[in-house]
């Protein structure tokens, strides 16, 4: 299929799910070094948080916040999107929001130093209109926030003047650095490039730096950037292979190294385990291939099984139909994304306030599988209530996309089940957990 056929929907949800997968795929093997690991070939989990194959990491619960953040944007709220985007940041930190398994397991020290300054700030009521918390010390040019970059270009496609502005300005609440806020800038004129049906050879022209449609021409000389980056912009990975390409921490070595994957492959799945292969960051290298890979060539191009495996696919889906909607129109808020928003929230507080909590060591907790079961009821119980509310048209597609989601929170609660009998079968041992 010629880059022209595909059509902006399966671009967009490419994106969106092209990182989260590629995540996915790489978490199988972060931190480890690329001769030590059996080839990834597929979607497999385990790794260092010992996942099960399709549940996402930091990148992932990032992007998503950065999402709804963006997407809750409406002109009646007088708080600054970056505040937005650091209060849903502290949401999943804290408990876990938009995480694969409701909890926050991994974070960068970046992230972390910005997030718990802005804690400490918010809870003395000490936040400026702004919360931009990155540091701006090249010596802090972590991939942070290059990994959840992809709703920014979904989102502000049609604007790209305005959509480089809007991705310095979520890299600054957490990465502030001249790398960081360049990589993301570079990244975000590309994606907005594939969504354009851009070709390779356009998007990764060494002799002329890229523009997408909507860019001035000179965009490049007035807005110049670091020596190392240009580097990068110039096609330095077309000559070079590992080791020489890292899957480093370092955002333009991270920002070359999906590159590479993506220049020398052809197919979105050859692409991806090029890039996860790498070990190291390989979540994250993933992460920001699969942005501009699922933009360039399509959702329909991501293998089918690795979609299906994919953890609150429902949900991701709705969030990528809405960026859609609304980098074409800012002026309301659809029903299907507003209700199964609703219905996530409703479902996430209950399960990381009440189920997730109790099942871990702590006062709280469940003294049998019958109480635990009894809050699962009570689970059930809370999505029925919600989806009385829902009406009209758009019915069907929303109760099929929160069922979806219900069976996701009911998949998690079956691990705490396991972990609350092995625990038991310790305590009938005489392992008894203090
Ligand atoms: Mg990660």
């Amino acid at each position: 299929m010629s880059s022209n056929e595909i059509n902006l929907s399966d671009r967009v949800s490419g994106s969106l799910f092209g990182l989260l997968i590629c995540d996915s795929l790489g978490t199988a093997v972060e931190c480890q070094t690329s001769d030590s690991f059996d080839p990834v070939k597929t979607l497999r989990g385990g790794g260092k948080f010992q996942l099960k194959p399709g549940q996402f990491t930091d990148d992932g619960s990032m992007a998503l916040c950065l999402a709804f953040a963006l997407l809750d944007d409406n002109d009646d709220s007088t708080t600054h999107q970056s505040v937005k985007q650091m209060n849903l940041y502290r949401r999943w930190y804290e408990n876990g929001y938009l995480s694969s398994n409701g909890e926050c397991f991994d974070i960068g020290i970046t992230v972390r130093i910005a997030l718990n300054k802005f804690i400490s700030d918010s809870d003395k009521q000490s936040i400026s209109s702004t919360a931009y918390y990155g540091n701006t010390s090249q010596k802090a040019s972590g991939n942070g926030s290059l990994m959840r970059l992809a709703p920014i270009p979904l989102l502000y496609r049609e604007n790209p003047l305005q959509a480089m502005i809007e991705a310095m300005n979520s890299s600054k609440t957490t990465h502030a650095s001249s790398f960081c806020l360049d990589c993301c800038r570079i990244y975000t004129s590309l994606i907005i490039g594939a969504l354009q049906g851009f070709s390779k050879n356009d998007l990764l022209n060494d002799e002329k730096l890229f523009l997408p449609n909507g860019l001035p021409d000179d965009y490049w000389i007035t807005n110049t950037v670091e020596t190392d980056v240009l580097k990068v912009m110039k096609g330095s990975y077309k000559h070079l292979n590992p080791p020489e390409i890292k899957a480093s921490g370092f955002v333009v070595e991270t920002m070359e190294a999906a590159l590479w994957a993506f220049y020398h492959s052809s197919s979105f799945e050859e692409g991806a385990l090029k890039a996860v292969n790498l070990g190291d960051d390989a979540d994250t290298v993933g992460a920001i291939y699969g942005m501009l890979a699922g933009a360039f060539y399509g959702i329909d191009q991501i293998p089918k099984e690795w979609r299906e495996k994919c953890y609150l696919t429902d949900l991701v889906q709705t969030v990528a139909d809405e960026l859609l909607a609304q980098s074409q129109s800012r002026t309301k808020v659809s029903m299907i994304y507003q209700k199964v928003v609703e219905i996530y929230d409703q479902l996430a507080k209950f399960y990381s306030g009440t189920i997730k909590r109790r099942t871990l060591p702590c006062p709280k907790q469940y003294k049998s599988v019958e109480e635990l079961n009894e809050d699962v009821e009570q689970l059930h119980l809370i999505y029925a209530n919600s989806l009385k509310s829902v009406i009209g048209e758009d019915k069907q597609i929303i109760v099929s996309r929160c069922d979806g989601i219900l069976k996701q929170f009911l998949s998690l609660i079956d691990d705490d089940k396991q972990s609350l009998s092995l625990k038991w079968s310790r305590n009938v041992k005489g392992f008894s957990m203090k």
